[in-house]
């Protein structure tokens, strides 16, 4: 097998089943963003006629692929789960290099895409219809479940490895063949998971990757007639004029965007689960996950106690390198998104009373990384930007409340609506808030992160538009429904249907 990058680090498109170098004369440099003195990869910006080309691949493996038995590309999935498996390490490494999360972290995200795998690797073998009694006699309906043709997969980097695993494999097992078109700064670890499926047995052409801009690579898969489905995750604002030219264009297409995502705190939660929790959730990979904690809801009458112990655990919070042992938060993904967070930082010095961190982090340790401190703001106005825009980045807002009623109002009061938690021991209140809150997933006791291989994942509101992913619901989302009627009495009918 030939290797997509060299030890120069250009890396290559994969398409046809070949590596191929791009004929792009513009090469975007990515950084180590915990040392950006090591350039980790030369990342070609290829051009729309590449993408064109991945397209056309994909299109003419398409036949071959949709007639081989789902069980017979759930077994290729399984291969990639093993694979996977022995290059756990290597790739978690690689994932924090590029992106900066912590080792700790890293590895759990290329666990949760191995748990991923190996659930659509089984759902091969349950791609089943339904069958339907009929109004007429000696007649039945029944339903079957078809690829939809080529599809694209548009991802974002802060999860660069389970994000377009969790849109590749279900593809996959549905019969489509895929385009995959990485965030443009997280290339290498686009580079070895289609490595994997690669070395797993994938035939030419099921799966293509192309790097480059997403206004020119992107773009030529959203516009392109051979293309079906697309499935995007990122900003708002790339989501949304996509979503509106992919139905233009008659495609099926779910996007996965942005959020703000609180936790209410009731007088009487558990205030240590509560708070370590809270922790886990604001600043675990530097707050740049679509379900990071970013407004914590509280009541008054507990607020002083809480938030003196965040504060506490967030100035003693380790920040630095995501491969050093200890590291509990690395640094920001690029120098852009860090300057966001530091924006969003003196605007908050302004509208609310800081508490904590605030600032660029410097020092031998810091000085060549985009590294910013734990961030805590006290006192948030729920209208104020601190407490309606996604910063993405390890920025924490409280909000006080006075009870209940207020706490579900000012969580609800934002145009997001991807994850929420509630911390309480009022089961009436924990039920009253999981049926009133405006979010696509909730949390009971638990940070508003995470998710599993088998449960459908996404939000709410503007955070997110068209069918769910992960689990089942990714599986509704890669095949389109046949119905089937058929009639086996033999001779013209004597009612009719309508
Ligand atoms: P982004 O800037 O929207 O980019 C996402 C992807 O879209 C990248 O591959 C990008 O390519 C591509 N793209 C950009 N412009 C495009 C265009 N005109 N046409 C087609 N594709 C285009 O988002 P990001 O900064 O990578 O990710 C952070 C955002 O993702 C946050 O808002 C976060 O909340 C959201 N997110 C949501 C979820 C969820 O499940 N709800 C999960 C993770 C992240 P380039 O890299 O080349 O620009």
């Amino acid at each position: 097998m030939a290797t997509a990058t060299s030890a120069a680090q250009l890396c290559r498109n994969y398409i046809g089943g070949r590596w191929v170098e791009s004929g792009s004369t513009k090469i975007a440099e990515r950084r180590n963003p915990a040392n950006s003195d090591e350039i980790v990869a030369a990342v070609p910006l290829s051009t729309r006629e590449e993408m064109k080309e991945a397209i056309a691949a994909a299109k003419a493996a398409f036949p071959a692929w949709r007639e081989t038995p789902a069980p017979a590309r759930g077994k290729i999935l399984f291969k990639a789960v093993r694979i996977m498996e022995e290059k756990k390490d290597e790739l978690a490494r690689l994932l924090t290099r590029e992106e900066g999360k912590t080792l700790k972290d890293s590895l759990g995200e290329v666990q949760r895409a191995i748990n991923i795998t190996e659930f659509m690797a089984g759902e091969a073998r349950r791609l089943n219809g339904e069958t339907l009694s009929s109004e007429l006699p000696k007649n039945f309906a029944y339903t079957i479940r078809q690829p939809l043709g080529v599809v694209g997969a548009i991802t974002p980097w802060n999860f660069p490895v389970a994000i377009p695993v969790w849109k590749i494999a279900p593809a996959l097992v549905c019969g489509n063949t895929v385009v995959f078109k990485p965030a443009t700064i997280t290339p290498l670890t686009a580079i070895k998971i289609v490595e994997i499926f690669e070395a797993a047995g994938l035939p030419p052409g099921v799966l293509n990757l192309v790097m480059g801009s997403g206004r020119e690579t992107g773009d030529e898969l959203v516009q392109s007639p051979a293309v079906h489905g697309l499935s995007f995750t990122g900003s708002n604002e790339i989501g949304t004029a996509l979503y509106a030219c992919g139905a233009q264009r008659l495609k099926k297409v779910q996007c996965e965007m942005g959020g703000k995502n609180p936790v209410v705190i009731l007088a009487d939660a558990d205030m240590g689960l509560a708070l370590e929790s809270t922790l886990a959730g604001a600043f675990a990979s530097t707050g740049q996950r679509c379900t990071a904690t970013s407004r914590v809801v509280i009541e008054e009458s507990v607020a002083d106690a809480f938030v003196e112990k965040l504060v506490e655990r967030a100035k003693k919070y380790s920040v630095g390198n995501g491969l050093e042992p200890g590291v509990e938060m690395g640094p920001a993904v690029d120098e852009s998104q860090m300057n966001t967070d530091l924006k969003y930082m003196e605007i908050g010095k302004k509208e609310a009373e800081l508490l904590c961190g605030g600032e660029r982090l410097s020092g031998p340790k810091y000085d060549k990384g985009w590294f910013v401190s734990p961030t805590v703001f006290d006192h948030v106005r729920p209208e104020s930007a601190l407490s309606q825009d996604e910063i993405f980045g390890p920025v924490l807002s409280i909000v006080r409340v006075k009870g209940f009623d207020e706490a579900l109002h000012v969580a609800n009061s934002v145009r997001f609506g991807l994850s929420s938690a509630i911390y309480s021991t009022d089961s009436n209140k924990i039920f009253e808030f999981v049926d009133k809150i405006e979010t696509g997933m909730t949390h009971v006791n638990s940070p508003t992160v995470g998710g599993e291989a088998h449960v459908p994942f996404g939000g709410a509101k503007d955070s997110s538009v068209g069918p769910r992913e992960v689990g089942h619901a990714a599986i509704e989302f890669y095949t389109d429904t046949k119905i089937v009627y058929v009639d086996y009495t033999g001779r013209k009918r004597e009612s009719s249907i309508y």
